[in-house]
């Protein structure tokens, strides 16, 4: 591990995509927990459509606790899987208001408890909901974390591991930022462009 050249490589990426940052809308942790957990095999496009909507009308837990089932399911089914993710806002909601009197949780360990919230989703809203350490692994963020040698990992919570064990923490939640947006715009899952690549040079293009 070679915490100078992941320095580095983030330096670079900061310079390429200096406007890296989530593409979700939302106006409180709330709706950003909300809106994470309907990104699930989803695009942010598509969960934005559906935000837009039920935000509109529900945008506290109160109003998601007490929505009938088949009305939130008809609010969301703009995304993947939205009948799982319709019951788990509707028991994240109930949770926030029995155990947390309305709030979101703080904590990594608090925030992976609740229903639908995996290691990314704690990750994701402690970053970019509270501006607290938390650095999400996504598929892209596995991808070219792996391919630029910054881990050699199978799974994603070993690649976030690695990633913490050598990035700073106040760097977490850009780092995400930074690796999402290469993933998408340079080192494409099918398609790399490393002859496009800021990184090229110092990249062993670890593909598969
Ligand atoms: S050189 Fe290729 S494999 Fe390496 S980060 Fe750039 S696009 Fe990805």
């Amino acid at each position: 591990m070679n915490r100078k050249r992941t320095q580095k490589i983030l330096d670079i990426l900061q310079d390429a995509y200096p406007q890296a940052g989530t593409r979700l809308n939302f106006q409180s942790p709330f709706q950003l927990l909300v809106a994470v957990v309907l990104s699930a095999q989803s695009t942010d496009e598509q969960v934005n459509q559906v935000t837009k909507r039920l935000f509109s009308q529900y945008s506290t837990p109160q109003g998601m606790a007490y929505l009938p089932m088949e009305e939130l399911q008809e609010l969301i089914k703009g995304v993947g899987l939205f009948r799982n993710k319709a019951r788990h806002i509707k028991a994240l909601s109930e949770i926030l208001i029995e155990k947390y009197g309305g709030e979101v949780p703080h904590t990594f360990e608090e925030l992976i408890e609740l229903p639908g919230v995996g290691r990314k989703s704690a990750n994701v809203v402690m970053a970019v909901g509270f501006g607290l350490p938390g650095l999400g692994v996504d598929t892209h963020v596995h991808r070219v974390s792996n391919r630029l040698g910054l881990v050699d990992a199978k799974q994603p919570h070993q690649t976030e591991a690695g990633l913490k064990a050598q990035i700073p923490r106040q760097r977490w939640g850009q780092a995400h930022h930074l690796l999402i947006s290469h993933g998408r715009a340079v080192c494409k899952a099918r398609s790399p462009q490393c002859s496009f690549c800021p990184l090229e040079s110092m990249c062993p293009k670890n593909i598969d």
